[in-house]
């Protein structure tokens, strides 16, 4: 249904007719550490993540996974790579 609190016009899946499903009866507002993210949007009520309702939750234990403007580290897959590398090279007696 259509948000009627504090994203307005926005479909979601938390608008019943009773009203706001999530915890609290709203979205909440962005935090500091989504500041860049491209998944805010403005509304008159404030910044608002697009696809989650309380970022401070998605921050609490370690970086949002939805997060635009965050690198992650693969560090498994580099080790991988490398690890391949090293193979390549012991089979063709380069070690
Ligand atoms: S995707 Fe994550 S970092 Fe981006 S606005 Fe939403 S909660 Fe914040």
């Amino acid at each position: 249904m259509i948000c009627q609190t504090v994203k307005k016009g926005i479909d979601c899946i938390f608008m019943k007719k009773s009203g706001c499903g999530y915890n609290g009866g709203k979205c909440h507002p962005i935090v500091d550490k989504c500041e860049g993210c491209g998944r805010i949007e403005e509304f008159p009520s404030g910044k608002y993540c697009s696809v989650y309702p309380d970022p401070r939750i998605k921050w609490q234990n370690h970086s949002c996974n939805f997060a635009t403007h965050v690198k992650k580290e693969s560090k498994a897959s580099k080790t991988t790579l490398n690890a391949l590398k090293a193979s390549k090279r012991r089979a063709a007696g380069r070690i």
